[in-house]
C-alpha cells in the first residue's frame, strides 16, 4: 500500500518525526483557507502516487493568497506521469540550508534491513547511485538487534552531512526506523530531509509503502484503501477470481500456474516484446475460467495479441483445448491468439485445436516460438 505524501507525513508525525504544518484539500477555495491558517509563505503540493512532482510543476511556493489560488488552480487537475491530481497538500514553507536523502527498506538478499543516507538529497537517489555511489552511506541492520544508537551515529557521520545536522539526523533516523518496523512498512523514504538555516532537521517529503499483508495488525490502515490507485483491469479480473497483475505492454498473457505465468511474461520480454499482464488461470483450464480470462484481456485496449501458454498436468490437453474452443464461442476476441499447449495429452489437445486454426487462432509447438509469434503479431497490431 503506497501512501500519498500527506498520509506519509501524518504517519511520520505519529512517530515524532518533525514535518511542516499543513492540510489536504481538493478545492481552490479550501486551499486558500488552509494557507491562511498555516501561514505564508506556503507550498502547494500535488498528492499523487509518483515522484518527480517538483519537476512536473506539481510543487509551487506561494507568498500570498493570490499566488496560492493560482497554483492550487493550476495543480488541481494536472496530469503527472499519467496520475491526475485530485488532492493538494498546503503546508507552511520551510527555509532550506541543505537537502539530504534518507530511507529504510528491506535488503532481501542480505536478509537485513538497509538504511541509506546521503548528503546529496533532493534529486532522484537512482541518479546519485549511478553518478556518485560513494555519496550514499549504507547501513545493514540485523532485525533482531535493531538500529543501536552507536550504529546510527556512526552511519550519520559516514554520510558527511553538515555537522550542524548530526544530532537532528540521529534523532529523526532513530524515529524513522521505529516507524518502519512498528508500522510494518516495506519502504520509508524522506527526500529531501532538510537542514534549516536555524539548525533544525526536518522531513520535507514522505514516501511510505506499507505491507498490505500486515493490515490486520493496524485497523487504522483501512483509511488508505480509498486512496489506493485503482487498475480497472485488475478489479475486473479479481472479481472473477483470477490471479491478474496489470502491466503496460501489448501482449496479453494467459498461463496455468504462477510459475509458468511468470516465465511467460519473461519469455515475451526475452524475445523483444512487452507483456500487457500477468494472468494465472490456475489448474483448471475449463471453458468458464478461459472465457473469463479472455474477456479481461480482450477489454484491455492496449492488447494487440494474446499468448495462451498451457502446460497440462492434472488438467489434460483435450480439456484445455475444448475449454479454449468453447470460450472463443462465448467471447468475441479482437486480437489474434497464439497457443502453446504441452504436457499431459498434449497431442490429443492439439488434434482438437487443429481444425480451428486460422488467422485468429494459431498454434506453435514451443514456448519460445509461440512468444516470438505473439510478439510479431503485437508489433503488426501496433503499426495498424
Ligand atoms: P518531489 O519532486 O515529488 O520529490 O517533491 P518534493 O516534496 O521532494 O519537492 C520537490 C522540491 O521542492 C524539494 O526538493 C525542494 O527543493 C522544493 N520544496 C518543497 N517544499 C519546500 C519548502 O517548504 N520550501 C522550499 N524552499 N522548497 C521546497
Ligand atoms: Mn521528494
Amino acid at each position: 500500500m503506497d501512501l500519498l505524501e500527506y498520509q506519509g507525513k501524518q504517519f511520520f508525525a505519529s512517530y515524532g518525526i518533525p514535518v511542516s504544518a499543513g492540510e489536504a484539500t481538493g478545492t481552490v477555495d479550501e486551499a486558500v483557507a488552509i494557507a491562511d491558517r498555516v501561514g505564508y509563505p506556503v507550498v502547494v503540493k500535488a498528492q499523487v502516487h509518483t515522484g518527480g512532482r517538483g519537476k512536473a510543476g506539481g510543487v509551487k511556493l506561494a507568498e500570498n493568497a493570490d499566488e496560492c489560488r493560482t497554483h492550487a488552480a493550476n495543480i488541481l487537475g494536472l496530469d503527472i506521469k499519467g496520475h491526475i491530481v485530485n488532492t493538494i497538500w498546503i503546508e507552511n514553507a520551510s527555509d532550506i540550508a541543505e537537502e539530504y536523502y534518507a530511507s529504510f527498506t528491506l535488503d532481501r538478499s542480505a536478509k537485513q534491513h538497509l538504511g541509506m543516507l546521503s548528503a546529496e538529497g533532493g534529486v532522484e537517489i537512482e541518479s546519485v547511485a549511478e553518478s556518485n555511489p560513494e555519496a550514499i552511506a549504507k547501513i545493514h541492520i540485523d532485525p533482531v538487534v535493531g538500529l543501536t544508537p552507536d550504529a546510527c551515529r556512526a552511519w550519520v557521520e559516514a554520510a558527511n552531512l553538515n555537522p550542524a545536522a548530526t544530532e537532528g539526523a540521529v534523532d529523526i533516523l532513530t524515529k524513522l526506523y521505529t516507524a518502519y518496523v512498528e508500522g510494518d512498512a516495506d519502504l520509508v523514504e524522506i527526500n529531501p530531509l532538510i537542514l534549516k538555516p536555524t539548525g533544525e532537521v526536518h522531513a520535507l517529503d514522505a514516501k511510505v509503502s506499507l505491507d498490505g499483508n500486515a493490515t490486520f495488525e493496524h485497523p487504522d490502515y483501512e483509511q488508505y484503501d480509498a486512496t489506493q490507485p485503482r487498475d480497472e483491469r485488475e478489479e475486473a479480473a479479481h472479481a472473477k477470481g483470477l490471479q491478474y497483475v496489470g502491466l503496460d505492454g501489448s501482449v496479453g498473457v494467459i498461463a496455468n500456474g504462477a510459475g509458468l505465468a511468470m516465465s511467460t511474461v519473461d519469455v515475451v520480454n526475452q524475445v523483444g516484446g512487452s507483456p500487457a499482464n500477468f494472468l494465472d488461470i490456475g489448474g483448471g483450464a475449463n471453458a468458464d475460467v478461459m472465457a473469463g480470462a479472455l474477456e479481461v484481456i480482450n477489454n484491455d485496449t492496449a492488447v494487440k495479441s494474446i499468448f495462451i501458454n498451457i502446460f497440462g498436468g492434472i488438467t489434460r490437453g483435450e480439456e484445455v483445448a475444448n475449454g479454449i474452443i468453447e470460450a472463443m464461442k462465448r467471447v468475441s476476441i479482437s486480437s489474434p491468439i497464439v497457443i502453446r499447449l504441452d504436457g499431459t495429452n498434449a497431442n490429443e489437445g492439439r488434434a482438437i485445436l487443429e481444425p480451428h486454426l486460422n488467422e485468429q487462432l494459431m498454434m506453435e509447438s514451443t514456448m519460445l516460438d509461440a512468444a516470438r509469434r505473439a510478439v510479431a503479431l503485437a508489433a503488426t497490431g501496433d503499426a495498424n
